[in-house]
Order: structure tokens, then C-alpha cells, then sequence
């Protein structure tokens, strides 16, 4: 029987962190990468859109997401390899009951080192062609319809931008191959059936190839990287209700669009901030298109990734042409379907042991937020396996057993 130190279920830009920082970090066991898709990066990461903010309610949040920002913007330089980072800056815009809540978190994000600038509405309209933040302009039935208000004010955070997730992912496992004498071994299209369990301690993984050919694999310990799919993973290895993670599958769409104003585009659009707009409407510069994402509120829990043409239509773009009037000529020009793995009861990750099975640990749940936080949290999650305990940022307050003890740790500014 085959064995490892370490077993990865997914690999991901999560499971790519975790494994580089435990080699940097001189790890020197046998690591074994193990998903079904057929290259890295193949689930949620390549769908992504790749924002990274430090602007959140929760400490844990702004820590890791702060880390985690000096990371990526050194990325090049540090792996050889770009992440394609972009600092452009994050821009929420707030109708007046928002607004007035805004303030309270002023201290914090000073507290935690969060860069941001408070904008007044004309500010905003400078900062985005043919965005008008009043309501004067718009059809009342449309504006009583779909409850807008006028924006405010506005948060530009200065440290955030995007990358390419999918490109960050794959220089992590490069480097992981290539600088280190105990490189992973990574198989693809491999599916893990289950985790092997004996007298509560995780003890290995079976796992079926893609000839269909099943295997024991035995390990010192199991990470399960798997984003959405977590549930099924503990289900199928004997866990009960009481062993589960909150995590549902979530659809999230992206579109792909001309700019607004197309053909005659300003030439500032180029340099936007990824900005959110009325009913969570978000978009960024994109390689010369415009990227536009809206998650639609109570999305069932399931895996299906169908793109839907016709929600961008109506439910996008329709009200993302009252606030920005030019966004008609925003004709979609490609987009996927892909899945969150969201957290219902707090939207934030399950990072560390599973309290219930030795040598079980968990890094899922991300809810979102997964491209930009998993730098920090891999490098935290190998000091905790070499360690014994989290040295840079302690994540202890997304411990899977919060849910029980009721320890919740809400995140309210999700998109
Ligand atoms: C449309 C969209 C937009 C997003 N935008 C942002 C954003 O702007 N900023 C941000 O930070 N995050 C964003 N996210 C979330 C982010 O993409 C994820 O949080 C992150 O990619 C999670 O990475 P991961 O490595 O944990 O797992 P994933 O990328 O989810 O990968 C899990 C892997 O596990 C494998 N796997 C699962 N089960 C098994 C099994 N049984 N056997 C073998 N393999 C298995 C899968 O094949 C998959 O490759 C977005 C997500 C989507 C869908």
C-alpha cells in the first residue's frame, strides 16, 4: 500500500498555497496532490474573479486579506511567475442607510491597517465614466421597482485590485515541483471516494482513477481543499450531520462584455477600480472587456454551472443601465457558470483541524473570498501542521468547531 505524510484533495489555489508554504517552510515529508479534474486549477479557482479587497467587518478578514495582498503583490517576484496582480483599488458605493452605518467601521479598518479613502458622489462620477449617482435621471417606475436611491458615498479602497487565481495557483505548484528535494506527487482526474476513518483519526484516503481502478492510500494526514464538494467528501467517508461543514454549492455567473459607450469608449475605463454598484452589480477592466458579476439572491443549493444568457440581460444589465446609463451598449460577449462554497451560517472559511477526527484538516468554505485569503491561510495552515500552531495570523476564529460552541464570526460585506 502506498504511503504519504500528507494527502491534498484538490488542488487549487488553496491546496497550491499550502503545499508551497509547507515546503518553504521545510517540510520534509512525502505529499501526495490528488483531484479529478484534469489539470491544476480545474474547479472554482479558474472561475473566479479574481478581487481582492481588505475592506470587510471582520477582523480575521482584514488581517488575512491584508497578508495576503503584500503576498500577491510580491508574487512575481518571489515565484518567478506572474499572478497578472492588479492594484486598481475597490470601490463600494452606499445609498444613505448603508451610508450611515459606515463610520462605525472606521476605527477597525484604521486598527487593522486598511488603506481606504472616503468618497464624496461627484468623486465617485470622476472615478467612473457616465456613472450618475443621483436618481433624477431614472424612469420613477423603474426607480420605485427596483428600489433605487441615490449613492452617497462611496469607500475606495486603495490596496485592493484582482489577479488571476488560476495563474497564482499553477506558480504554486511549479515552485512546489521544482525548488524543492521532496516535490509533490500531483495525480489528476483522480477522484477521492472517501477518507479512511479508523478509531477517529484520518488515516488515508481510497481513491478511483480515471480507468476506474481503485486504491487505499494510507497518510499521516488528509487536507481537504475540495471547496464545495466537502459535504459530499465526509458523507461518503461514514460522517454523520454532526461531523458536516455548513457549506452549500452556490452558482455564481460572470460576463464578459463590451465597455460602456462601446464603440466610443473613454479611455478611463481602462483604469477603474473593481466597483459595486446598485443590488450588488459588480465589474472591473478586464483585458480590454468589462468583467460584470451580480450573485443572484437565494441561489439553490446545487451543481449546476448552466450560464444564463438571459440573467445577465435582465437581471444585470438592465438595472446596471440605470445607474450607468452608457452600460446599454454593454453587449455580452462570453461568461461561465461556476460555484462558490459558501459558508450559510457565517460566510467565512473552515480553516484548520477537524475537531471530531485526528489529523483531518479543513480548508473550505471560503464562501467567495478563497483567491484573495488563501495566500495567507496556506502559509498559516503549514505552520499549524509544522508548528502546532498559527505563528503570522492565528485563524483559530475560523475553527470548524466555532459552529458548535456558537462562536460565529459573521461577514457582512459579501458579494
Ligand atoms: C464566479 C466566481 C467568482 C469569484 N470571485 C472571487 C473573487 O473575486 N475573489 C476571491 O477571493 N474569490 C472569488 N471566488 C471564490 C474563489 O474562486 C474560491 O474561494 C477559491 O478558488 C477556492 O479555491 P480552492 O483551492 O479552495 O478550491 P476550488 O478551486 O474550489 O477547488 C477544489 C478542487 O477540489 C477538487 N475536488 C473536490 N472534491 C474532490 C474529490 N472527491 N476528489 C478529487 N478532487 C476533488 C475539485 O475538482 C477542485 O479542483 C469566486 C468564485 C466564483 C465561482
Amino acid at each position: 500500500m502506498r504511503k504519504f505524510d500528507l494527502i491534498v484533495v484538490g488542488a487549487g489555489i488553496s491546496s497550491g498555497s499550502l503545499i508551497y508554504n509547507l515546503l518553504k517552510l521545510g517540510f520534509k515529508g512525502s505529499i501526495l496532490v490528488l483531484d479529478r479534474g484534469d489539470k491544476i486549477a480545474s474547479g472554482p479557482t479558474a472561475f473566479s474573479a479574481g478581487g481582492f479587497r481588505n475592506l470587510w467587518t471582520t477582523d480575521i478578514n482584514q488581517k488575512l486579506c491584508s497578508y495576503s495582498i503584500g503576498l500577491l503583490k510580491n508574487f512575481a517576484q518571489e515565484m518567478g511567475v506572474g499572478c497578472a496582480y492588479q492594484g486598481s483599488g475597490y470601490l463600494f458605493t452606499y445609498y444613505q442607510k448603508a451610508w450611515d452605518k459606515i463610520p462605525a467601521a472606521f476605527e477597525q479598518w484604521n486598527a487593522n491597517a486598511v488603506n481606504f479613502e472616503v468618497l464624496k458622489p461627484h468623486e465617485i462620477e470622476n472615478k467612473i465614466p457616465g456613472l450618475l449617482c443621483g436618481i433624477d435621471h431614472m424612469d420613477p417606475e423603474i426607480v420605485e421597482a427596483l428600489e433605487f436611491e441615490p449613492i452617497v458615498g462611496g469607500i475606495f479602497g486603495k490596496d485592493c485590485g484582482s489577479f488571476d487565481p488560476s495563474q497564482a495557483a499553477v506558480g504554486y505548484f511549479e515552485r512546489a515541483l521544482n525548488d524543492y528535494p521532496n516535490p509533490p506527487v500531483i495525480e489528476l482526474n483522480t477522484e477521492v471516494i472517501s477518507v479512511s476513518i479508523v478509531n477517529g483519526v484520518a488515516t488515508g484516503v481510497t481513491l478511483k482513477t480515471a480507468e476506474g481502478v481503485e486504491e487505499s492510500v494510507t497518510a499521516g494526514i488528509v487536507a481537504l481543499c475540495t471547496g464545495p464538494w466537502i459535504n459530499q467528501i465526509l458523507k461518503r467517508s461514514g460522517m454523520g450531520q454532526e461531523d458536516l461543514t455548513p457549506v452549500i454549492a452556490q452558482k455564481r455567473m460572470m460576463f464578459i462584455t463590451e465597455f460602456p459607450g462601446f464603440p466610443n469608449v473613454d479611455s478611463r475605463w481602462k483604469d477603474i477600480p473593481l466597483t459595486i454598484i446598485d443590488q450588488g452589480i459588480y465589474f472591473k477592466y478586464e483585458s480590454g472587456n468589462l468583467m460584470i458579476g451580480k450573485a443572484r439572491k437565494n441561489e439553490p443549493d446545487n451543481f449546476d454551472t448552466t450560464f444564463e444568457q438571459d440573467y445577465y440581460i435582465n437581471e444585470v444589465n438592465l438595472p446596471m443601465q440605470e445607474r450607468i446609463p452608457s452600460a446599454s451598449s454593454c453587449k455580452l460577449k462570453s461568461g461561465w457558470g461556476g460555484l462558490y462554497d459558501t459558508n450559510v451560517l457565517d460566510h467565512n472559511a473552515i480553516v484548520g483541524w477537524h475537531d471530531n477526527y485526528k489529523n483531518l484538516l479543513l480548508q473550505v468554505g471560503y464562501s467567495g473570498h478563497g483567491a484573495m485569503e488563501s495566500p495567507a491561510v496556506g502559509l498559516c495552515l503549514a505552520e499549524l501542521i509544522l508548528f502546532g500552531a498559527y505563528r503570522t495570523i492565528d485563524c483559530s476564529p475560523l475553527r470548524w468547531s466555532r459552529f458548535r460552541e456558537g462562536k460565529l464570526v459573521k461577514e457582512t460585506i459579501v458579494i
